[in-house]
């Protein structure tokens, strides 16, 4: 392996040491040195700075072959926190999370129709104000809010609320950073966080949902795009004489694979549609679908099967393109028939992707689907807190 150049070190020093103690678990100085190509003294300024402002702390001694026990550094889980909020079709999701994105609050709370409108940002304030009182959680050591909403689509941007000015009002009366973010980027930084994801690693996770989105994290970041609009998975064409998508594309595999797109191919379908109840909102229909697909229902399993064929089809040309080494499968829908998707995904890569002969590309599921774009909200302000330089905001 080559060997790479010592880095000066510099503004980015910082959040390298923090992202390499993060993924590590624990990890002695000599091998941050080793690992980061920073020289000793800098590991040595970095790592005392990082102590005293509580972000990492000593753990204890690993026995060394050279016969000196090295101290071992580790992230202080509980020195700071960050939150995040989710704002669903009904709910609201609030999330609190520790600086390893373990999880340590969660409630959700409904939000009635009409309610993204009007005096949201007052709502939401006070909702922050409820929740983190309830956890007890003092208010100096929460770094910031982030907010999580679905993308908006072409041409259909004014149907929700005005986000970014609900933002700047929060940040305002919170007294605090406040960042607002799509979905399917936030569960992939909150999955790549939590999941201690090396920065070496080409990371990506798709969000199924009502829609589908992808998020991707590369050398520590999100991966952004021109205008934060990345990750748009559910609209890369599977057909190009396919079904039509409200985004202007045809063959989307958005409406072959999302749960909204399951739904109505199970509603089509006369036998199945009168044996399940399949009234309700598209997440409760889709719930009934999947539990009876997972429950041995023939039928049930074969509409989830097929739409994970069709999204193993989209997911294979992004691991293609950008030659992914680790993907995570994530959202409401991977809750309930998650390991469809993932057998159909791991089967489907084995056999074509691109560069299947060189490394493994590992197909996972998420550990807490319903809640990932909230807990990865949550994640995004513990990371611009304590590995600044990688977030920036849509808004
Ligand atoms: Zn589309």
């Amino acid at each position: 392996m080559a060997r790479r150049e010592t880095p000066a070190a510099g503004p980015g020093s910082r959040a390298l040491v923090v992202d390499v103690i993060r993924s590590a678990r624990s990890i002695s100085r000599v091998e941050l040195a080793e690992v980061t190509g920073l020289t000793q003294p800098s590991i040595s300024n970095i790592v005392r700075v990082l102590i005293d402002d509580g972000v990492i702390h000593e753990t204890g001694s690993a026995d060394s072959t050279r016969g000196k026990p090295r101290i071992l550094l580790s992230i202080n889980p509980y020195s700071r926190f960050g939150m995040g909020f989710h704002l669903g079709a009904e709910t609201l999701t609030c999330v609190a999370v520790d600086l390893t994105g373990g999880v340590v609050g969660r409630e959700v709370v409904p939000l009635a129709t009409g309610e993204n409108g009007g005096d949201l940002a007052g709502r939401l304030v006070a909702r922050f104000a409820d929740f983190t009182d309830g956890l007890d959680l003092p208010v100096n050591r929460i770094e910031g809010l982030a907010i999580v909403a679905p993308t908006a689509r072409p041409g259909f941007e004014s149907a929700g609320p005005d986000l970014a000015a609900v933002r700047a009002e929060l940040a305002d009366r919170l007294r605090m950073p406040v960042l607002v973010e799509n979905d399917a980027a936030a569960a992939a930084l909150g999955e790549f966080w939590s999941r201690r994801v090396s920065r070496e690693q080409a990371f990506g996770s798709v969000y199924l949902s009502t829609g589908i989105g992808a998020g991707l994290v590369f050398s520590g970041a999100l991966f952004r795009g021109a205008s934060f609009d990345a990750g748009e998975l559910g609209h890369l064409s599977i057909r190009y004489d396919g079904r039509p998508c409200p985004c202007g594309n045809q063959g989307c595999v958005e409406r072959y694979a999302s749960m909204a797109a399951v739904v109505e191919d199970a509603r089509q379908d006369p036998e199945l549609a009168g044996r399940l109840t399949l009234d309700g909102s598209v997440s409760s229909a889709y719930d009934v679908i999947a539990r009876a697909a997972v429950s041995g229902d023939p039928q049930a399993f074969a509409l989830i099967d097929r739409a994970a064929t069709h999204l193993a089809v989209a997911v294979a040309s992004m691991v293609n393109l950008l030659d992914l080494g680790r993907l995570v499968l994530t959202g409401p829908a991977v809750a309930s028939a998650g390991s469809i998707y993932a057998r159909r995904l791991r089967s489907h890569l084995a056999r074509t992707a691109h560069a299947r002969n060189r490394h493994p590309i590992a197909v996972e599921l998420s550990a807490q689907p319903r809640d990932a774009a909230s807990i990865g909200a949550a994640a995004l302000m513990v990371q611009a807190a304590i590995a600044p330089g990688h977030t920036t905001s849509a808004h």
